[in-house]
C-alpha cells in the first residue's frame, strides 16, 4: 500500500530545503526574503492556517509578520494596508487570508496586491498571465498537484485528466496547468452529468468538491492516479479527503492521503512564491 501513496511530507521537505538554502544564497547577497500575511477577524480555521505560514517561514528562514485586524476593519482600512505594504521594499510577499467579512469586496482587495508580491497568484494580472502561459505566480494548491504528480514521476502529456470542481482557487487552475503539460483534460462540476462515466476513462482524477468520500473506487479505472485536494471532517470529526480512501486504494496506481497530501504542498508553494519574489527583487537590484 505505502508504495501508491504520494507523500506530501515528503515533496514539501524536498521543498523546504531547497527553499532554506535559497535564504541562505539571498541572505548573503543582503535580500531577507519576508511574508507579510493580514487575516482580519478570528475565523478558527484561517487562523490555524495563518499559524502553519508563520511556522513555515520560520522553518525556512523567511521574515513574516502577521497583521491582524478585527472583522469591523473596513474596506478602505484594509486597502490602505496593502497599499502601505505594497510600498514596502522590504516585504517580498503579501498574502490575504480568506475568507473576508461579507461587507469587505475580495476581489477588489486581492487585485490591490501588487502582481509582483501576490505569492497567492490570486489577483487577476497572475491568473491572466498563467493561462497564457507566461511568467507568474502559480496559485499554491493547482502548483502543489503539479509537484505531486511530478515526484511521482507522472507525465501528464497526452493522458486523460478529469478534474472535479471548477473553483477559482482550486479547479480551474489545475485544469490549466494540466493543460498546459498537454493532458486532455475535463472539468466536471454540480452540473455535470454522470461523473462517474467520465472519472472512470481517467488516467488521473484530480478531486476538490469538498465533500468527504465523494470519488469512490467503482468511479476509477485500474491503475487511475488519485490527486485528493479535499479537506473535510468525516462524521467522526476526522480530518478526510474527497476520495474515499479505502475504496480506492486497491484500484489506484498512486493516490495523496489527507491529511498529509495536498495541504503541505499548497504551504510549500507559498514558500517557493516568496521566494520567487525576493529572487525577483535580486534581479532587479542588479539591473
Ligand atoms: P468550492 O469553491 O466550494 O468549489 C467546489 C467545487 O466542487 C465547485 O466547482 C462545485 O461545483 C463542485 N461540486 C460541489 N458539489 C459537487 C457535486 N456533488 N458534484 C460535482 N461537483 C461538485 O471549493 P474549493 O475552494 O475549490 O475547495 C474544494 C475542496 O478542497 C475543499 O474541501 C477545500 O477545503 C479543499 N481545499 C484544499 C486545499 C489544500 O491546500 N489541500 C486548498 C484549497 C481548498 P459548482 O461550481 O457547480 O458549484
Amino acid at each position: 500500500m505505502d508504495n501508491k501513496i504520494i507523500s506530501g511530507k515528503i515533496v514539501s521537505a524536498q521543498i523546504k530545503e531547497q527553499v532554506r538554502a535559497q535564504v541562505v544564497s539571498l541572505n548573503e547577497k543582503g535580500i531577507y526574503p519576508k511574508l507579510s500575511v493580514i487575516i482580519v477577524g478570528e475565523n478558527p480555521a484561517s487562523l490555524t492556517y495563518v499559524k502553519g505560514k508563520h511556522k513555515d517561514c520560520a522553518e525556512c528562514g523567511i521574515i513574516s509578520d502577521n497583521i491582524a485586524m478585527p472583522d469591523t476593519v473596513s474596506q478602505a482600512e484594509l486597502l490602505a494596508e496593502i497599499d502601505r505594504l505594497n510600498k514596502d521594499d522590504s516585504v517580498h510577499g503579501i498574502l490575504v487570508q480568506l475568507p473576508l467579512p461579507k461587507h469587505i469586496n475580495e476581489y477588489a482587495v486581492i487585485n490591490a496586491i501588487s502582481p509582483e508580491k501576490d505569492v497567492d497568484g490570486f489577483t487577476a494580472i497572475n491568473v491572466g498571465n498563467m493561462n497564457i502561459g507566461k511568467d507568474c505566480f502559480t496559485p499554491c494548491t493547482p502548483q502543489g498537484c503539479l509537484d505531486m504528480l511530478d515526484y511521482a514521476g507522472v507525465d501528464l502529456e497526452g493522458k486523460d485528466v478529469v478534474v472535479i470542481g471548477r473553483s477559482n482557487i482550486v479547479g480551474k487552475p489545475v485544469a490549466v496547468l494540466a493543460l498546459q503539460r498537454s493532458a486532455t483534460v475535463t472539468i466536471c462540476h454540480s452540473r455535470t452529468k454522470n461523473i462517474a462515466e467520465k472519472t472512470r476513462n481517467a488516467d488521473v482524477v484530480i478531486v476538490a468538491v469538498g465533500r468527504a468520500g465523494f470519488l469512490t473506487g467503482d468511479m476509477l479505472k485500474p491503475g487511475a492516479v488519485v490527486i485528493d485536494v479535499g479537506i473535510n471532517r468525516n462524521e467522526a470529526g476526522k480530518l478526510c479527503g474527497d476520495a474515499d480512501f479505502d475504496s480506492c486504494i486497491d484500484v489506484v496506481s498512486k493516490i495523496t492521503p489527507v491529511p498529509g497530501g495536498v495541504g503541505l504542498m499548497t504551504r510549500a508553494n507559498l514558500l517557493k512564491n516568496t521566494i520567487k519574489s525576493a529572487e525577483n527583487c535580486l534581479k532587479q537590484r542588479k539591473n
